[in-house]
């Protein structure tokens, strides 16, 4: 890479939780980052902040469960810009119930806001990618969609979805230059986990191997190696940043 040259990173729900953390992280490790989510306010708080102490940050404001509007902030970014290097899909929800009693709506939108989202993101992001011949795609699943999770048939495979996406992105681009990988946090302190019962986050806790709960500059470090030059040779992998839980 040259001197001059600033690698550019989109990043999906990147207005709190993990996807903040990522940003920060690659703001802090030099990229150019575009920061998306549905919220214009905490995006722009969080582009000035990261300008202040002196990287580079633009907000791209997107709903991803709409195929024109991620695509859109994906081409103003590149039109903009002029590169896409790294595109980071982590906006992610959950719609949690037992399998049995799921509605098609609540299916269908978890599907769609997790896994659709990211195949509408890297077929638009790659193409940019191939482009500078380079790339690296980081899709963020979760262990629920490697070893299942009771309640979350519609997260777990969209979450599992993601993997097989990855795998065959990564079997069509690694001659482009473009890797793509998965990195699968466990459970990590975020908005998306606070509200889960005492009980649970003590059974969660107990499982793990390093004695801690994760946080999400855990998840941030993981995606750091992942998406850096220097990561060229890893390609097609599921990373499981889950502090020894399920070993999987
Ligand atoms: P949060 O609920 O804290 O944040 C979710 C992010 O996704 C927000 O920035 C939100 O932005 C964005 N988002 C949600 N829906 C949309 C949408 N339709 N369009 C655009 N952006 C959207 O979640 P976490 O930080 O905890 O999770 C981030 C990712 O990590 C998710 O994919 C999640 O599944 C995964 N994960 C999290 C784990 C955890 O323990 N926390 C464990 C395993 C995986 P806004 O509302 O501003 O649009």
């Amino acid at each position: 890479m040259s001197e001059t040259l600033t690698r550019v990173a989109f990043i999906t729900g990147a207005s709190r939780g993990i996807g903040k953390a990522i940003a920060l992280r690659l703001a802090k490790d030099g990229r150019h980052v575009v920061l998306s989510s549905r919220s214009e306010g905490p995006l722009s708080e969080l582009a000035e902040q990261i300008r202040a102490a002196g990287g580079k940050a633009s907000v791209a404001v997107a709903d991803v469960a709409s195929s024109a509007s991620i695509t859109k902030a994906l081409d103003d970014t590149f039109a903009s810009l002029g590169r896409l290097d790294v595109l980071v899909n982590n906006a992610g929800i959950t719609k949690d119930g037992l399998a049995l009693r799921m509605s098609d709506e609540d299916w269908n939108a978890v599907i769609n806001t997790n896994l659709t989202s990211a195949f509408v993101a890297c077929r638009a992001g790659a193409r940019m990618m191939m482009k500078g011949r380079f790339g690296r795609i980081v899709n963020i699943a979760s262990t629920s969609g490697i070893v299942g999770n009771a309640g979350q048939a519609n997260y777990a495979a969209a979450k599992a979805g993601l993997i097989g996406l990855t795998k065959t992105l990564a079997r069509e681009l690694g001659g482009k230059g473009v890797t793509a990988n998965v990195v699968a946090p466990g459970y990590i302190q975020t908005d998306m986990t606070e509200n889960l019962p005492p009980e649970i986050k003590d059974k969660i806790k107990s499982l793990l191997a390093v004695g801690r709960l994760g946080v999400v500059e855990d998840i941030a470090a993981a995606v750091a190696y992942v998406s850096s030059d220097e990561a060229s040779f890893l390609t097609g992998q599921t990373l499981i940043v889950d502090g020894g839980m399920t070993m999987a």
